[in-house]
């Protein structure tokens, strides 16, 4: 697939220079840029209300208190480094909606050029452009797995970051932490001229999307997306086909993207699951996405759900 086609953070143009990790040549580094982050959000500038990835090239000085910098790589012809200030307390700006499915503050630092804020990746996917994207989704994802894991999984000793922020090692027993991604399969299940879209507890309302859940061990993408969908649903389904992938850092997720057969039209939800799931026509679905049917909201911009939706709509799966 070409880069339009792809999910929006699968537009890979990061050259991640793994060779370089948790070496003496990165201090050195020439054309190097920093670019932030505080607790989650990344730091943007605006340019016609689009947001941009704000990359520094001379390092702020308050930044030299802090400890913790990841080496993203190159980017743009530019070698970034990700710093972790999330223990500012210089950050202005309302933190009610820190982590949750709807922040849209932008915080700022008075040390920092005027029109730079920053910003909830997720809020931002309508507006983000494609280039940036990946960009975004890794930075934001190493910073997750550095923030979330501190101890020892063997013995609970307190982990030590090694390789620019890549690895961490136990000092007390010598055991190696490597970041995790967890793997969700998601389905656009089809019958005829319809597809089965469903809603979670607490989303925004009136939105739906495509059914996902976690792949466990020992299953394939394969029976993952059967079983969830007779889980959540009660539909059977046959003939999955896997289609794209994109990272979903939200803390963890690598989304694999799959369409389904249903065998079946009666729907039986699992409430612990679902808040509700319903068939959807092509043509109202079309509608909802043109925004001229307000009943129903679809999967917003940068999802995979979207993506996958939008290419049935077009004919294209
Ligand atoms: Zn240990």
């Amino acid at each position: 697939m070409d880069s339009d086609t792809l999910p929006l953070f699968s537009q890979i143009n990061l050259k991640r220079k793994a060779h370089l990790r948790g070496s003496k040549q990165l201090i050195n580094i020439k054309n190097c840029f920093h670019l932030l982050i505080w607790r989650g959000k990344l730091l943007f500038r605006f340019n016609d209300g689009k947001p941009i990835p704000y990359l520094i090239e001379k390092k702020p000085k308050f930044i030299n208190k802090l400890s913790t910098y990841i080496f993203l790589g190159e980017f743009e012809n530019k070698n970034i480094i990700l710093w972790d200030m999330s223990d500012s307390r210089e950050v202005l700006g309302n933190t009610d909606q820190i982590g949750s499915f709807s922040d849209r503050e932008k915080n700022y630092h008075p040390d920092l050029p005027e029109g730079t804020y920053f910003c909830d990746l997720r809020n931002l996917l309508p507006l983000l452009k494609g280039k940036y994207a990946n960009l975004c989704a890794t930075a934001k994802g190493i910073f997750e797995w550095n923030r979330r894991i501190n101890f020892c999984q063997s013995c609970g000793g307190k982990l030590s970051s090694e390789k620019s922020g890549w690895e961490k090692a136990c000092k007390k027993c010598n055991f190696k932490v490597f970041p995790r991604i967890d793997p969700v399969v998601i389905m656009l299940i089809t019958k005829g001229n319809d597809i089965l879209l469903g809603r979670s507890h607490g989303w925004p309302e009136k939105m739906y999307s495509c059914l996902a859940g976690f792949i466990e061990p020992g299953e394939t993408i394969e029976a993952a997306a059967q079983r969830e969908a007779m889980e959540e649903s009660g539909i059977k389904i046959k003939n999955v086909k896997y289609i794209t992938s994109q990272p979903w850092p939200f803390p963890a997720s690598l989304m694999m993207g799959c369409t389904g057969e249903a065998q079946s039209r009666t729907i039986k939800i699992d409430r612990d699951e679902l808040e509700d799931a319903i068939w959807v026509s092509k043509e109202n679905v079309f509608q909802a996405l043109n925004g001229l049917d307000n009943s129903i909201f679809m999967a917003r911009r940068g999802a995979i759900a979207r993506h996958l939706i939008e290419k049935w709509v077009a004919g294209l799966i």
